[in-house]
C-alpha cells in the first residue's frame, strides 16, 4: 500500500517520512533522494538531472518513472511512503496506472506550510552528507558546527537550497504541484496536516490522519 505525503518544498517531508519508518515501520521511498544517489554515482540518470535539479526544476516524467518502478520493486505488503512523487497531474495518473495494481495508493496527506516559512527553512537548512538529517542554522543546529548529530558526517548545503532556485520550486509547486492536491481530494482521499510547530506534534497530527482520515 501506498501513503502519499505531499507538500511544498522545505514543509517537511523528508523529516516525517523518516519518523514513519522508524516508528512505523513504513518503507520510504524519496524520489529526491533515489536522483540525488544517482547523481553522486554518475549514472545516466544522474548526468540528465543534476542541472534540472540544482535549478530547481523538475526532471522528465519519463525518467521519474524508471527511478520510481527501481525503488518501489515488485509486488509486496509493505506500507510505502512516498516524498516528492506524484509532483504534476501525469505522475498522480501514471501512478495510478502503472502502479496502483501490485501497490494501491491509500491516499494523500498533506504537510501545509507557509510561503514564508518554506523559505526561512530552506535557506537555512544543512544536511548530512552521511546519513541525510537534516539540521536549520538557526532553528535546529546542530551540537557541533557542520557536523551531524547522528553520525557525525559533515554537513553541506544542497545546490538547490540557494535563493534562486528555492523560489523556481516553489513556483514549481504553484504551477504544477498544487493541482495533484485537488486530485486526491476529488477522489475523496486526501487529508490536510498543519505543518509548522514542534517536529513531534506534527508527527502525532500526521499519524492520527493517516488512521482516521485515510481509513
Ligand atoms: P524538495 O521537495 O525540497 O524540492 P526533493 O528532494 O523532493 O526536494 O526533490 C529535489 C529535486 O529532485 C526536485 O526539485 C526535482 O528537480 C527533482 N525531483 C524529485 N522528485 C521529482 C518528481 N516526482 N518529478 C520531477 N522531478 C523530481
Ligand atoms: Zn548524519
Amino acid at each position: 500500500m501506498i501513503i502519499v505525503l505531499m507538500g511544498a518544498p522545505g514543509a517537511g517531508k523528508g523529516t516525517q517520512a523518516d519518523l514513519l519508518s522508524e516508528r512505523a515501520g513504513y518503507r520510504k521511498i524519496s524520489t529526491g533522494d533515489a536522483l540525488r544517489k544517482h547523481v553522486k554515482l554518475g549514472t545516466k540518470v544522474g548526468k540528465l538531472a543534476g542541472e534540472i535539479m540544482a535549478r530547481g526544476e523538475l526532471v522528465p516524467d519519463n525518467v521519474l518513472l524508471d527511478v520510481l518502478k527501481e525503488e518501489i520493486g515488485p509486488k509486496s505488503n509493505d506500507v510505502i511512503i512516498l516524498d516528492g512523487y506524484p509532483r504534476n497531474l501525469a505522475q498522480a495518473e501514471t501512478l495510478m496506472k502503472v502502479v496502483e495494481a501490485d501497490h494501491p495508493v491509500r491516499g494523500c496527506v498533506h504537510l501545509d506550510v507557509s510561503r514564508s516559512n518554506l523559505i526561512a527553512r530552506l535557506s537555512g537548512r544543512r544536511v548530512c552528507s552521511g546519513c541525510g538529517s537534516s539540521f536549520h542554522v538557526s532553528g535546529n543546529p546542530p551540537k557541533k558546527d557542520g557536523l551531524c548529530d547522528k553520525c557525525g558526517g559533515s554537513l553541506y548545503q544542497r545546490p538547490d537550497d540557494d535563493a534562486k532556485s528555492i523560489s523556481v520550486r516553489l513556483d514549481v509547486y504553484d504551477s504544477s504541484t498544487k493541482a495533484v492536491l485537488d486530485y486526491y481530494q476529488k477522489r475523496g482521499n486526501y487529508c490536510k496536516v498543519n505543518g509548522e510547530g514542534v517536529t513531534d506534534e506534527i508527527f502525532k497530527e500526521l499519524t492520527d490522519a493517516i488512521s482516521t482520515c485515510l481509513n
